[in-house]
């Protein structure tokens, strides 16, 4: 038999010998008693001479960390092995050694599932390596390579003025952020980014590439725009409309006092904001000498001058002034270094929710007193939400399978530690549930699929609403093996 389960393979008694010097995840993955397949190293040798890129094994040089997701929670997952895709080819190649052994798979772009959902203990077909943009300024559509992350998009449209909705986070794939929505600062006055996709090409379980557009496949590109990523199969590139960009005015403002009628203004001012502000507010709870400390920051871009931005923060202002406050006019990339985060990998748990309309008094007490309950981390802990509505809502919520439209916010509760104690762990993780149930009452029970969260309930309908059934009906059609899951994904 080419493969092994790994109850047999430990039966044999090899197990050992075979995970020696291979690592500590390695063999809590032998012993974690599941019973996945495992395939002999003269098989993964087959795979090896078969790709022309690499095939990364768990003895080669730096392998755990090739494999390391941004969620470091999830980092001991280790997979039997990393392709290094440079074709499509060679991930034909992976997907046919992969069914023919029975190995699981996962697809790996830039790797910042929030759930870890691109690691395995199978085969990792990391897509990474096709990473090219082309934009063409006379039409202004840009092709984009399966693999390519925000920085590729920074570095191919800055010179052409032009560009998508991207994340603040340089690292993040495109891949996993069209494919799951795209949420960013230009989606009030451009639309989301899987709103800006206009084709894509995806190779389906048999290996067969199809191009996929409004016309071509249009049920498959109608559920690639918000529920893609790892569902129906490996997408090898994507075609946006871009957009031309100016001059921003960028900013950042951070208050210690006063939060809760600080946070009341922005919200009155974000109520008749102009499409071209972008802006996310938090509230963010820290440890100081065993007492909790808030603030609140609100960081943002406005197409528009400074003396527009500073009319729209006036009233803000008349509540207090801001401890800190930068306030810069900017051509649109650099503005783009002013707002973006490193993003670097972290030990983190998000929980997010769309909120309609404005909070009401008692939705911003509540948040304020769960904020000041947090048990604490050596960290932090942060509530807070993106601006939503303008051009996003010019699509419904029929029209692609992102259905959260016609939301004012994406609120979410963020909790950050360092490796603790796992008793502080749990005692974070348990006040994080309940602050997450409590805000239920206040906001919507959807949640972005996008900041995938391995604890929410009734997760499809929160993530698809009522897309599900068309999306289910699209997995059964293009993937009737589900050879493309993962906990959450789209069952058959
Ligand atoms: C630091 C940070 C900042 C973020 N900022 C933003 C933001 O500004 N806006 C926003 O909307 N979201 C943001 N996110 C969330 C982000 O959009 C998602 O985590 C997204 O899924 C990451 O995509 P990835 O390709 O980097 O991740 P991966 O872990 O590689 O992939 C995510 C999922 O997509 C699948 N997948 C990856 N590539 C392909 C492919 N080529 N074909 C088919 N399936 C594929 C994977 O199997 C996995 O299920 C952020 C996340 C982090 C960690």
């Amino acid at each position: 038999m080419a493969q092994v389960s790994r109850r047999q393979f430990l039966r044999a008694g090899t197990g050992l010998a075979f995970g020696a010097g291979l690592g500590t995840p390695f063999l809590q993955w032998l012993a974690d008693g599941s019973n996945e397949a495992i395939a002999t190293p003269a098989i993964w040798k087959d795979l090896a001479t078969s790709l022309e890129g690499n095939l990364f094994r768990p003895d080669s040089a730096k392998f755990a960390e090739r494999a390391r997701p941004w969620a470091l929670r999830y980092a001991d997952k280790l997979p039997q092995g990393i392709a290094q895709c440079t074709s499509e080819k060679d991930i034909r190649t992976c997907l046919q050694w992969a069914q023919a052994h029975k190995i699981p798979l996962v697809t790996r772009s830039g790797g910042h599932s929030y759930a870890g959902y691109s690691t395995t203990t199978g085969l990792m077909i990391s897509v990474s390596a096709l990473n090219s943009v082309n934009a063409d300024q006379a039409t202004g559509l840009a092709i984009l390579g399966g693999g390519a992350r925000n920085r590729n998009v920074y570095a191919e449209c800055k010179p052409l003025d032009r560009a998508v909705t991207h994340g603040r986070c340089k690292d993040v794939g495109v891949a996993g952020l069209v494919l799951g929505g795209g949420i960013g600062f230009n989606m009030r006055s451009q639309g989301l980014t899987c709103d800006q996709l206009v084709e894509t090409k995806i190779m389906l379980a048999n290996g067969r590439v199809i191009t996929c557009n409004e016309k071509n496949y249009a049920d498959l590109f109608w559920a690639c725009r918000g529920a893609g990523g790892g569902n129906f199969g490996i997408h090898t590139s994507f075609t946006f409309q871009t957009f031309p960009v100016d001059r921003l005015t960028v900013f950042q403002l951070t208050w210690t006092d006063k939060i809760v009628d600080t946070f009341k203004a922005i919200q009155t001012m974000t109520e008749k904001a102009p499409e071209g502000l972008g802006i996310k507010v938090s509230i963010t709870a820290k440890k100081q000498a065993n007492s909790t400390v808030l603030s609140l920051s609100i960081l943002g871009q406005l197409t528009g001058s400074m003396d527009e931005l500073n009319a729209l923060l006036a009233p803000i202002l008349t509540v207090q002034r801001p401890a800190t406050n930068t306030i810069q006019n900017l051509p649109y990339w650099e503005a783009q270094e002013f707002v973006s985060e490193e993003g670097l990998p972290e030990y983190s748990h998000e929980r997010s929710r769309f909120v309609k309309g404005q909070l009401s008094d008692q939705a911003i007490a509540t948040i304020i007193s769960n904020l000041n309950a947090w048990p604490g981390t050596s960290l932090a802990a942060t509530w807070k939400y993106f601006l939503l509505g303008g051009k996003i809502d010019q699509k419904r919520p029929e029209d692609m399978a992102f259905v959260h439209r016609g939301y004012s916010m994406l609120s979410s509760i963020e909790l950050e530690w360092k490796p603790e104690d796992l008793q502080v762990i749990a005692d974070n993780e348990r006040w994080l549930s309940t602050f997450h149930d409590q805000m239920e009452d206040y906001t919507t029970a959807y949640c972005y699929q996008n900041f995938i969260d391995p604890s929410q309930k009734n997760y499809l309908q929160a993530y698809y609403g009522d897309n599900l059934p068309k999306l289910q009906a699209i997995k059964r059609k293009y993937d009737p093996t589900n050879l493309f899951r993962y906990p959450q994904s789209i069952p058959v």
